[in-house]
C-alpha cells in the first residue's frame, strides 16, 4: 500500500541521509537548536523530534535543554541509525530512538514539552491529521517548532554549494520544497486542525510554523 511505499522509500535513502547529514548538514543542528529553545522558551522537560531521521537534531537539542529527547521516525531503518549514533554519543539516557508515524503518534496525550520537527513535513500524507496529532501530544503550554531550514543564509549557501557536487538537481528540489505555495497549504493544514493562532518565521535559511498549546 501507498504508506509501506512511503516506508520504504525513506528506508533506501537511510544511509545516503546519514553520510549527508554527517558530513554536509551537521553545522546546521546546534544552530537550529539554539533558535528553537530560544523562540519558543523552553529549556527544560520532554522534547519529541518527529522524522528524526538520524537524530542529528534530537542529539543537538539534547545538549541544551535539561530533561529526555525521543526521537522519532517510521523508518525502522532511520531508527536503526539514530540508535547507533546515539550509542556511540553515549546519549542514551537523554535520547530516546522511537519507531512511529506522526499520523498515529505513539505517544499519550499532553505529554511533550516541545515537539520539533524539520525536513520531514514535505513527506507527510496527511499534514491536517499530522498536525492534530502534534496537538494531541503537547502538554498544554507547550510547543511545536515544525519546518525546514539550514539555520542561518550563510550555512544554505555553504551547503548548497556542498550539496550541487553531490547533485545537480538540488537546489531546485530544494527550493520547490520552500516555495510560498507549500507554504499556503501548510496554513490551511493548520486551520483544517482547528489550530487557529501560530506564527511563521520565514527568512532566507527557511521557514518554521510555531504553534503553542493553549492551557
Ligand atoms: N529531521 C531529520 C533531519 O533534519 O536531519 C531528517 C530529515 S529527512 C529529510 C525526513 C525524515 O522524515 C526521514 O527520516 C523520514 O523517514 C521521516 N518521515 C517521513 N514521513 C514520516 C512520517 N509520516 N512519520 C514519521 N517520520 C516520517
Amino acid at each position: 500500500d501507498r504508506s509501506s511505499d512511503k516506508v520504504r522509500f525513506h528506508d533506501d535513502y537511510a544511509e545516503e541521509f546519514e553520510d549527508v547529514a554527517t558530513n554536509v548538514f551537521a553545522p546546521i543542528y546546534p544552530v537550529i537548536s539554539e533558535q528553537i529553545i530560544d523562540r519558543c522558551n523552553i529549556n527544560s522537560g520532554i522534547c519529541i523530534d518527529v522524522g528524526s531521521g538520524p537524530a542529528s537534531l534530537a542529539i543537538a537539542i539534547s545538549k541544551i535543554m535539561v530533561g529526555q529527547v525521543y526521537a522519532m521516525d517510521f523508518s525502522e531503518k532511520m531508527v536503526a541509525i539514530a540508535k547507533k549514533r546515539i550509542d556511540s554519543g553515549n546519549l542514551d539516557e537523554k535520547v530516546i530512538p522511537v519507531l512511529g508515524d506522526v499520523h498515529d503518534m505513539p505517544f499519550d496525550d499532553n505529554f511533550a514539552e516541545l515537539i520539533v520537527s524539520r525536513g520531514s513535513l514535505f513527506f507527510w500524507e496527511n499534514v491536517p491529521e499530522a498536525f492534530r496529532q502534534i496537538y494531541r501530544v503537547l502538554k498544554p503550554g507547550g510547543s511545536a517548532y515544525i519546518g525546514g531550514g539550514f539555520g542561518t543564509a550563510e550555512l544554505k549557501s555553504k551547503i548548497t554549494r556542498e550539496m550541487e557536487k553531490r547533485d545537480e538537481n538540488w537546489s531546485q528540489t530544494a527550493a520547490k520544497r520552500l516555495e510560498r505555495s507549500k507554504l499556503d497549504s501548510f496554513k490551511k493544514a493548520l486551520l483544517t486542525a482547528e489550530i487557529g493562532h501560530y506564527e511563521i518565521i520565514e527568512d532566507e535559511s527557511g521557514f518554521w510554523i510555531l504553534f503553542r498549546k493553549v492551557e
